[in-house]
C-alpha cells in the first residue's frame, strides 16, 4: 500500500514541476542564439533577430 502511495507522490512531484514551469517561465528560447529572451519582447535583445510569439 505504501508503494501506491510513492507512485501517486512521484506522479504529483511531476505534475508540479510541470505546472511550475509554465506558470514561472521566464521566456522563451531565442532561436538564432538559444538565450532565454524575457516574455513578449518584439526581438532578441542579445542578437536583434525578430521573435514570433505565436508558436
Ligand atoms: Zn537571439
Amino acid at each position: 500500500m505504501i508503494f501506491i502511495f510513492l507512485i501517486a507522490l512521484f506522479i504529483l512531484a511531476v505534475v508540479l514541476l510541470f505546472a511550475y514551469q509554465k506558470i514561472y517561465n521566464p521566456g522563451k528560447l531565442c532561436k538564432t542564439c538559444y538565450r532565454v529572451v524575457p516574455h513578449l519582447a518584439p526581438k532578441c535583445p542579445f542578437c536583434d533577430s525578430e521573435l514570433n510569439w505565436d508558436d
